[in-house]
Order: C-alpha cells, then sequence, then structure tokens
C-alpha cells in the first residue's frame, strides 16, 4: 500500500489516499495510533461532518464544498448491500466514502449542483463533498459525499416487492398507480430541473454511439454467459441488434444531464399512500461507464427506461420468492404501475415546461440494453440474480415461436 496523500480529519484520525498497487487510488479512514483503518463508529465520517462546518475551501490537493452543515456525532454503519462505504452519522447525515478514486471530473458534484440550484427537492438535502487531486490531474476525484438521512427510509427493492404484493393480494392496482404516480412526479420533477441547465439535441454521432452501446452491451452480455443462459441471449442477438437501432426520427432529440443509474434501488421512501415521501439517491451514474462519460448529456428516455424496467424485474424478485401467486396477476400490476409512472412522468415534464423531454419511441431500445447489462452484472457480481434477466428478455423479446 503506497501513501498518496493524508488529511488530518481530527486528532488521531487521518484520511489517507492510497493506491493498493493497482493504480487506483483509495480513501481511507486512518487510525494514527491504531496504524490500522479506521471502521465505521470510530469517527472519521463524523469528523467529515465537522470538516463541512469549517466552509467550502481548499486543504492543500484536498478541496471541500460544504451545501449545507450542523453538528452532529455518533455513527454506525448502514449494513445493506452497498457498492461504496456508508456510514450514518448522529442519526441525520449519511457520509458516503466512495470505494475508489476515479479519475474525475465525477458526475456527483455537477449534478448536485445543478438540482440544488433548480430547487429540486426530491433527494437526500446534499450536505458537501470532499475531492482530491492527484499531481498532473485535470479535474479533482470524489472521494466522499455527504448528504441527509433518511430516517425509517425503505429501499426500493424492499418496498416495490411489498406494493406488488399488495397489489396481488387485494386485488387492486389503485395502490401500485398511486406508487407509479408519485415516481412519475418524482422524476419528471428531476428532469425539468436538470433540464434548465439547458438541452442539447441528439447528433447523428450521439445516435452512432447508443447503437454502439447497444452492441457493446449483448456483446458484453454473451460474452458473460454460458450454457442456457447463453443460448437464450444468442437466440435473440438478431433481433436485439434491430431493436437497439435509433430511429432516424430521434436526430434533435432532447439530451439533457441525467441520473444515470436510475432503478427502484435508488428511490428511497418513507411511510406509505399518499402520505409518502420518495428520494432519489446515488448520483454517482451509470458504474461501467468512465467518470468523465458519465456527465456527457443523454436522452431522459435512459432514466425513464431503467426505472420503468426495473419495475418489472420487482415483480420477478416477488414471484421468484412467493411463486403461488399468480404470474399474469403480477405482471400486470407492475404494468399498471408502469403505466401510471409514464403517464405522470409526461404530465410532470410537460408542466414543467419540456414536453419534448418524453420520447416515448427511444424507451423500449434502453429498456433492451438494461436487462442486457443485468446478464453482465450478474455474472460479474451477483449470480443469484440471473433468474431476472432470464425470465426479464423473453417477456421483453419473445421468439416467434414463443408468442402467445
Ligand atoms: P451505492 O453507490 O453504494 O449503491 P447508495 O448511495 O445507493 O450507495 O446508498 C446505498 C444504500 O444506503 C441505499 O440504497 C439506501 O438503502 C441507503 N441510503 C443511502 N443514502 C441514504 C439516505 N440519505 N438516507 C437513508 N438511507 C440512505
Ligand atoms: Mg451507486
Ligand atoms: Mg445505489
Amino acid at each position: 500500500m503506497i501513501v498518496l496523500d493524508r488529511l488530518t480529519l481530527a486528532p488521531g484520525l487521518v484520511l489517507l489516499v492510497v493506491d493498493d498497487g493497482d493504480g487506483l487510488p483509495r480513501p481511507v479512514p486512518w487510525l494514527v495510533d491504531g496504524d490500522r483503518r479506521a471502521t465505521s463508529g470510530e469517527g472519521a465520517a463524523t469528523a467529515l461532518v465537522a470538516l463541512l462546518g469549517g466552509g467550502s475551501r481548499a486543504l492543500g490537493p484536498f478541496r471541500v464544498t460544504t451545501w449545507h452543515h450542523e453538528t452532529v456525532a455518533g455513527e454506525r454503519s448502514f449494513g445493506v448491500d452497498q457498492t461504496n462505504e456508508s456510514v450514518v452519522v448522529g442519526e441525520k447525515a449519511v457520509v458516503k466514502w466512495l470505494r475508489a478514486a476515479e479519475p474525475g471530473p465525477h458526475p456527483a458534484p455537477s449534478v448536485l449542483d445543478a438540482l440544488q440550484r433548480h430547487r429540486f427537492d426530491g433527494m437526500p438535502t446534499p450536505w458537501g463533498l470532499l475531492e482530491w487531486s492527484a499531481p498532473g490531474d485535470a479535474a479533482p476525484r470524489l472521494l466522499a459525499t455527504v448528504d441527509s438521512l433518511l430516517s425509517g427510509a425503505v429501499d426500493g427493492w424492499t418496498w416495490t416487492v411489498g406494493d406488488l404484493r399488495s397489489a396481488v393480494l387485494d386485488e387492486s392496482y389503485d395502490g401500485v398507480r398511486e406508487t407509479g404516480r408519485r415516481l412519475g412526479d418524482l422524476v419528471g420533477r428531476m428532469h425539468a430541473a436538470l433540464a434548465e441547465d439547458g438541452v442539447s439535441a441528439a447528433t447523428a454521432d450521439d445516435l452512432a454511439a447508443w447503437e454502439a452501446g447497444a452492441d457493446r452491451d449483448l456483446e458484453q452480455a454473451l460474452a458473460a454467459t454460458t450454457g442456457d443462459t447463453h443460448d437464450l441471449l444468442a437466440r435473440r442477438a438478431v433481433a436485439l441488434r434491430a431493436e437497439t437501432r435509433a430511429p432516424a426520427h430521434a436526430l434533435g432529440t432532447p439530451l439533457i444531464r441525467v441520473h444515470g443509474d436510475l432503478h427502484v434501488g435508488q428511490v428511497l421512501r418513507r411511510g406509505t399512500g399518499a402520505d409518502a415521501t420518495y428520494v432519489v439517491t446515488d448520483f454517482d451514474g451509470n458504474p461501467v461507464v468512465p467518470t468523465a462519460e458519465r456527465l456527457l448529456p443523454q436522452p431522459p428516455a435512459l432514466d425513464v427506461a431503467g426505472l420503468a424496467q426495473s419495475i418489472k424485474h420487482a415483480a420477478l424478485v416477488l414471484r421468484r420468492h412467493e411463486p403461488h401467486h399468480d404470474l399474469a396477476t403480477v405482471t400486470a400490476a407492475a404494468e399498471a404501475a408502469e403505466d401510471a409512472f409514464l403517464t405522470s412522468y409526461a404530465v410532470t415534464v410537460a408542466t414543467a415546461g419540456h414536453p419534448r423531454l418524453v420520447q416515448p419511441a427511444l424507451v423500449r431500445a434502453f429498456r433492451l440494453r438494461q436487462v442486457c447489462r443485468e446478464f453482465s452484472y450478474a455474472a460479474a457480481h451477483l449470480p443469484r440474480w440471473f433468474y431476472v434477466p432470464e425470465a426479464a428478455l423473453p417477456a421483453l423479446l419473445p421468439l416467434p415461436e414463443e408468442k402467445p
């Protein structure tokens, strides 16, 4: 482990930026006396929140950005599935230490800044950031983010599955329609806020890049799979390629900054029904795309497809764990939620003055790409997730002999 830099957080606590030999710097909270990594509970996250109290400033190669600050103490770890390490401080703030300090610019600082400038309130209040520049870096690297804790919040994979189960058991889709409406309002307001910073028009190069991206997603999925799973994909390769070509009329379609990694797991909910609060989290963008590319304007349909398709995936999760539910009913409940989501999204962006953000003709291609990525994700990180794309792909793209 080579120590590239160090920032004093508090007496006895430093933040090291280290290189473990792979050339990718990592932030590591460090206990000076113990000469070891500080674990959550030992004060490093609390000290970072305290550092925000001094306001936005440079500390050598480190840079603190403060948007909001409160004095808080006492920390605990989250204990949920996560890519990065998040720590709750004083039951008020969440410090997320990034797993790696990838070359900047990272999408989160600018997207959080834009959303705050345009008064988007559907996210945890951002408190601040810590960035660091290596010698020769053109842009700072993100090390940590701090935002407000939504206490009592439930993860989207949990509440979506729960809503679908209730819809099936109660034989009523009113609840999932309400959820879909709230999601459409949330994503629509987020996109309308991001569109305030400028809307560009897709060029022929952009269209070619989407097609190349779709081909790459398919190639990666094919390369990552074997046996029946691979066959399932391979038999649809021609159709997948055809259905992910950009329509000629997409030339000039609006592009904006997007979330980039939107699925129900990124939406936290507190409460139920009409009184529920929904917030979007995790503005790190698509983790499989290099950081700087994640800042490029994209069709808003990318986020819309990501969220809509994840509702379908939640329906598959429900059926997997509770196979006694009737497949057609579970699917119909997911479709009721999706329809309400798409309708409310369209109404929200139109009301905000951005009707052209609605791009129904682009959603399907991004859904198909999303499913291809789920194969690669399952192969790389979570083999027990394979059943989701294995069921989602034939549902979206049945072969002629499978059509009813
Ligand atoms: P990662 O990039 O590691 O996926 P996220 O930002 O998505 O990190 O956070 C991981 C999980 O931590 C979320 O799914 C959620 O359960 C919880 N979480 C994150 N931020 C908050 C918050 N502000 N309030 C409550 N829970 C949060
Ligand atoms: Mg993330
Ligand atoms: Mg996340």
